[in-house]
């Protein structure tokens, strides 16, 4: 006889928690899409040690009671959906599963320090600091704070040694946490974001530019001056699943070593698709220097029925069921920005 037995409430807490914390840049993550969905104008990302020692998200957005901070630590608790009908109906928030919080509070020492805004209509308009320690609540007290939300996560995976070891060196999770941020950082130049690793400002937006400027902000500003727009909709797009392609693309000759400054989203929601990264490469032809790729920060509209929001938390890659659509109409969108500047030799053979 085998002996199935049922789990431990702890022991099925951090194995869930597992599932949606991986490493320090998805506790960022989880984060920052709350700040953003807070309706946040800036956000600041603080990292210790790539995030392993310490993470703080501080934003300005509509803050939480007493009440409400205690409900959103607990499981399953969310303000954005009610039912399967919401999801279904199409959610205009980054995060809906109501699992984020409690799942950083099972692996991590976790404050909340909130107050709600002044433009909400709340009876208790006090601040609140709140802590959780590997999933208990350890204390809920009155707290003098601005309005918005700051929290800190200390000791990820305290609790989870096996977890904790796996984690890779400070420079690569903070790599990770770098991506995260600036993907954020550039698909919302009018919120102010900004990273601080060790002390040291990463960079800084100033939420009060458009797309070329929070491109400055992030990766300096030669890359900036050489982005050219992209701006096509559907009717001057090859046929397939997008409605429309916008967004800036470099000059040719504005390069990396590597395809990660090439960054994507679909309506909205930064996605790593290498079928949109080829394209967009393809799109250069024989412009790009071998092994050479440009930078990109593009965003692809796809009618709101067509993709299927309730994918894995963690689940950055996307996939079009029309894969060869989307290609061409990338391909197509990039190439006529660059034709328009005058970067590509129009009929020129390409690989
Ligand atoms: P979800 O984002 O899926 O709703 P989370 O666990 O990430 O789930 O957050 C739970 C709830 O806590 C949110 O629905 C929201 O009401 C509240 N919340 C979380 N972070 C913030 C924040 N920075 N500002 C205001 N409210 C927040
Ligand atoms: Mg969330």
């Amino acid at each position: 006889m085998v002996d199935i037995r049922r789990l431990d409430d702890a022991t099925v807490e951090r194995i869930a928690a597992g599932e949606v914390v991986e490493r320090p840049s998805s506790v960022v993550k989880e984060l920052v899409e709350n700040s953003l969905d807070a309706d946040a104008t800036r956000v600041e990302v603080t990292v210790e040690r790539g995030g392993k020692d310490g993470i703080t998200v501080a934003d300005d957005g509509i803050g939480m009671t007493e009440a409400e901070v205690t409900r959103a630590v607990e499981e399953h608790t969310t303000s954005k959906i009610r039912d399967i009908d919401d999801l279904e109906s199409g959610v205009g928030t980054l995060g809906f599963r109501g699992e984020a919080l409690h799942a950083v509070g099972a692996v991590s020492r976790l404050t909340i320090t909130t107050r709600p805004r002044s433009d909400r209509d709340v009876d208790d308009a006090r601040g609140t600091k709140l802590t959780v320690e590997g999933g208990e609540v350890t204390s809920v007290e009155p707290a003098g704070c601005p309005e918005g939300t700051t929290i800190e996560v200390d000791d990820l995976f305290f609790n989870v040694p096996a977890r904790r070891k796996y984690l890779k060196q400070d420079g690569t999770e903070f790599a990770h946490v770098n991506t995260v941020v600036t993907s954020y950082a550039l698909a919302n130049p009018d919120i102010a974001v900004s990273l601080t690793h060790d002390g040291r400002e990463t960079f800084a937006t100033t939420g009060q530019g458009d797309r070329r400027e929070a491109v400055m902000s992030v990766y300096g500003r030669d890359v900036a001056e050489s982005m050219v727009p992209v701006e096509v909709d559907a009717a001057a797009l090859p046929d397939g699943p997008l409605d429309g392609v916008s967004g800036l693309v470099s000059h040719p000759e504005t390069t990396r070593s590597t395809r990660e400054y090439l960054s994507t989203y679909v309506n909205g929601r930064y996605v790593t698709a290498g079928a949109v990264r080829d394209a967009v490469i393809e799109a250069y032809g024989h412009q790009l220097a071998p092994d050479r790729y440009p930078f990109a920060v593009l965003f692809l509209d796809v009618p709101a029925g067509d993709v299927d929001v309730n994918v894995h938390p963690r689940k950055l890659e996307v996939r079009f069921a029309d894969e060869e659509g989307v290609r061409e109409q990338i391909e197509t969108a990039v190439e006529s920005a660059l034709l328009d500047e005058g970067l590509l030799r129009s009929g020129a053979p390409r690989g």
